[in-house]
């Protein structure tokens, strides 16, 4: 829910023609985060099955490991959303 609203708010504020590299990188950064971690345990209520290709789950688990990367790496979106702190952009 808190990933959520923080995308929501993000969109907002670039829909409102103002600045959201802030509220995008965290929005980005948490919900990338939370996906991994839902996903894994996920894999976990699963068992050894959930690690086998037979089941999606493992599928779903590789997937949400590439939200970290693409579209902006953790690093960077972290980088962003400390350098705007740091600047006092909010
Ligand atoms: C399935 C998939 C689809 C993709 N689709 C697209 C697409 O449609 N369009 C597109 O433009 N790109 C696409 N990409 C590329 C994607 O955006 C890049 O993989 C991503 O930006 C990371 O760059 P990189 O892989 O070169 O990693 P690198 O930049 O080499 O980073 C490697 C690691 O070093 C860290 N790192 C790098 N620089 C710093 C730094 N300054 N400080 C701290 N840590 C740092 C990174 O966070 C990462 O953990 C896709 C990638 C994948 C896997």
């Amino acid at each position: 829910m808190i990933a959520r609203q923080l995308t929501y708010f993000a969109a907002r504020e670039k829909d409102s023609d103002r600045r959201c590299d802030i509220e995008a990188g965290m929005a980005k950064l948490l919900a990338a985060r939370v996906a991994w971690s839902n996903a894994d345990n996920a894999l976990q209520i699963h068992g050894g099955n959930g690690y086998a290709m037979e089941y999606p789950v493992s599928r779903v688990l590789c997937d949400a490991r590439i939200l970290n990367i693409f579209e902006g790496a953790a690093e960077i979106q972290a980088q962003v959303v400390c350098r705007g702190l740091i600047e006092g952009r909010n």
